[in-house]
């Protein structure tokens, strides 16, 4: 069968889409195909009621992959800065200043105490300064490795220095806003590490016009030299002797048809690519890895419509880390900075919870449950004047869950396959350090790479 494609890409999240703009500025002719009737997979736009909701990432990283890619294919990227950061702790708002986090987070736990006796407040300046010091150096260089960290969780790293509940409550608050884990998952050295990569999550924007119309910035770039297909669900990987031949689609009306190509790039995560193109092309090493490595996050997205500003009321543009709630971690006030995003004169708050443990399956009905009491009592008058516009638990066995990308390197799958010229693109396959959409637009430029080196254009 004649190729039409050089490159098939599975999926249009984050790395499928820029996976597919790089490679067509490189030359190769590029199919993407999408299940779903719109592109972007979790960085996307559902809109509910004349509200743009999120169908999963929130902020970008000015400073990360993704508007990296975006430059270099020549598609213009759409983010609002909204860099400020607020902490939530106990209905009480402060704000963070982007410099010196470290000793303001101090200085906060000290003025709310929080404590009894020794833990009321960081024991003292003398204590204060090495904590606040040592952690500082800690966020500021990264530490790769545990023994630096003496192989401690981030929680009982920092109990060395205090055990303020209130310093606590704000460092698991910093770890499962940004890297969703819970401060007593997480190893301290990879939390560091992620820190330092991310460069403390200083800039931050938001798409004034929803996240679907960035994604379908890279979509022009695609068609270019190539198409984008949508609700067509790839049904198989095509591969022959250990290499990949195609690809079949289901298109609209159930028809299948194989589609050849020379290369194919999955963005549908690696145990979904393994189905696709059958176990038998897998060594059992590969299967075992796949089954120990890759352990997706339960979290649940919330969209609260509001007649007024419930979070950072003076119209500040950020977000908000909440500490020591049942499950919201974080609130955006999206509408805060981009009011477009709602009808007019309404506001619009993303809320991120996540269960106490993030490495089991969670129980929605009890989320959902406990997300309703945390936002009473974060906004005592919420039935006044809000409510609930959407409620998403996204368990672990869900199709479009969190990645679990903080983790070290024992545990992310390689985007290689054992199939010749198959890679994996998007979350579960993330070098280390990076998370989120960043994460994912890195890989993406890693497998061009890797593609550039096994298949000539054409
Ligand atoms: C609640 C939540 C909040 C988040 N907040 C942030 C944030 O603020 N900042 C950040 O950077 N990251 C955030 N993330 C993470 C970010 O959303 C993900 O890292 C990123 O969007 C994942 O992209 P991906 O490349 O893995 O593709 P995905 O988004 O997983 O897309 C995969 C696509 O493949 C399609 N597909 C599946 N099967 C098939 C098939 N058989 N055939 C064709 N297509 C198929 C799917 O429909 C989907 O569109 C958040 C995630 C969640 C869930």
């Amino acid at each position: 069968m004649a190729e039409r494609y050089d490159v098939v890409v599975v999926g249009s999240g984050v790395g499928g889409m820029c996976a597919a703009a790089l490679a067509v500025k490189k030359g190769y002719k590029t199919l993407v195909l999408e299940s779903l009737d719109r592109v972007g997979g979790r960085y996307s736009t559902v809109e509910i009621d004349g509200y743009k909701c999120l169908t999963g990432a929130c902020v970008i990283h000015y400073s990360g992959w993704v508007p990296w890619v975006f430059k270099e294919v020549g598609a213009p990227l759409e983010l609002r800065d909204a860099s400020e950061v607020y902490y939530n702790i106990k209905g009480q708002e402060f704000k963070v200043p982007l410099q010196n986090r470290v000793t303001a987070l101090f200085d906060i736990c000290n003025r709310l105490g929080g404590g009894e006796g020794k833990s009321k407040n960081i024991m003292g300046g003398m204590v204060k300064e090495v904590a606040s010091k040592k952690l500082s150096g800690f966020f500021g260089k990264a530490v790769m490795d545990p023994k630096q960290t003496g192989g401690l969780t981030l929680r009982e790293w920092l109990l060395q220095y205090t055990d303020n509940p209130v310093a606590h409550a704000l460092f698991d608050s910093l770890s499962i806003g940004w890297v969703v884990a819970h401060s007593y998952e997480i190893p301290a050295s990879e939390y560091f590490y992620f820190m330092s990569v991310m460069k403390g999550m200083n800039d931050i924007g938001l798409a004034p016009k929803g996240n679907k119309y960035n994604m379908e910035q890279l979509v022009k770039v695609v068609k270019s030299n190539g198409d984008v297909w949508l609700a067509s669900p790839v049904t198989k990987i095509l591969v022959s002797k250990g290499v990949v031949t195609g690809v079949v689609v289901r298109k609209e009306g159930g028809a299948e048809e194989e589609i050849a190509c020379k290369a194919v790039i999955s963005n549908v995560g690696p145990r979904k690519t393994v189905e696709l193109s059958g176990e038998e092309n897998y060594p059992e090493e590969y299967l075992r890895d796949m089954r120990v490595k890759l352990r997706p996050v339960p979290v649940t997205l919330v969209h609260v419509a509001s007649e007024k500003p419930l979070v950072m009321p003076g119209g500040e543009h950020g977000m908000e880390l909440v500490a020591g709630m049942r499950r919201v971690t974080a609130a955006v006030p999206l509408t805060n900075t981009c009011p477009e995003l709602a009808p007019k004169g309404m506001h619009l708050i993303h809320y991120a919870c996540s269960p106490p443990s993030t490495l089991v399956a969670m129980d929605p009905e009890e989320e959902i449950r406990m997300i309703n009491k945390d936002l009473r009592d974060l906004h005592p008058d919420f039935d006044r004047y809000a409510k609930i516009i959407s409620i998403e638990p996204k368990n672990i066995d869900d199709d479009l869950n969190e990645g679990r990308s903080w983790q070290a390197a024992p545990y992310q799958m390689p985007r290689e396959t054992p199939v010749k010229n198959l890679w994996n693109v998007g979350d579960g396959v993330q070098s280390r350090g990076y998370t989120g959409t960043s994460g994912c637009a890195e890989g993406a430029k890693n497998v061009v790479e890797q593609l550039k080196k096994a298949v000539k254009p054409g």
